[in-house]
């Protein structure tokens, strides 16, 4: 017998390092990759292309009258594990990874239309199961019922060092009292917003990634993974 198809969602504080390890799971086990807050990110950086956010805070009617203008899709390449995100054709990857950008998203993502416009997109992708979806209302509220659902999260202090090696390696010029700044207050607008905020779902499992290194926690979700998967 075939084994079956499920649905992972992996939920938890910004950079924890849900994006890595949910695409690695997704590699090893040939299911798509879905980073929902990419989605976000799209929308925040068509708000701040048009000028729709003034001082963090976005016009809201305008910022939803764009939103019928903003196809957002993606490129996953299994081999490689590499995820691109297209806005309307238009590889953004980069740019919405800007600091720019994770200052503004969290103001966007509590408008609750912008909200139900990406669930219904998140749903379309999960249709088929097989999927592995990151972000922070996926076990809550885009699949409930999804059979394997992780919350991570990592102490504010390592999350701030891990993104300013990252960002500092890429090249940008940054500073980590201001990456400390923005994980503490995106965890603050996230875990407190009124629509879809963040928080565990009853039946998720915790990761706390603080004193484990990639491979450990991707050895750990692996196992949870394919003890569903094969029904042991
Ligand atoms: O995962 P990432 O840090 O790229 O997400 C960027 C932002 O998008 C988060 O800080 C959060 O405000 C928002 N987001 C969300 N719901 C999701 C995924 C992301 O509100 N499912």
């Amino acid at each position: 017998m075939l084994d079956k198809k499920i649905i992972i969602a992996i939920d938890g504080h910004s950079s924890c390092g849900k994006s890595t390890m949910a695409k690695q799971l997704a590699q090893k086990l040939g299911y798509i990759y879905i980073d929902s807050g990419a989605m976000y990110r799209v929308v925040t950086l068509v708000a701040l292309r048009k000028g729709l956010i003034i001082k963090n805070k976005p016009n809201i009617p305008k910022v939803i009258s764009e939103l019928k203008n903003i196809k957002i899709t993606f490129e996953w390449d299994e081999i490689s594990g590499k995820n691109t995100t297209f806005l309307n054709g238009e590889n953004v990857e980069e740019e919405i990874r800007q600091l720019e950008v994770s200052q503004n998203v969290s103001p966007i993502s509590t408008i609750a239309k912008v909200r139900s416009e990406m669930v219904i997109q998140q749903r379309e992708n999960g249709k088929n199961k097989g999927i592995v979806m990151d972000g922070r209302d996926i076990g809550t509220v885009v699949f409930p019922a999804a059979e394997l659902k992780i919350f991570m999260t990592a102490l504010p202090k390592i999350r701030a060092q891990r993104r300013f090696l990252e960002l500092s390696e890429k090249g940008q010029t940054v500073e980590y009292d201001e990456i400390l700044q923005n994980v503490e207050s995106r965890d603050k607008i996230d875990s407190t917003r009124a629509v879809s905020p963040l928080k565990k779902a009853d039946d998720a499992l915790i990761l706390d990634n603080s004193n484990l290194t990639r491979n450990e926690q991707l050895k750990w979700t692996v196992e949870k993974a394919e003890e569903l998967i094969s029904g042991k």
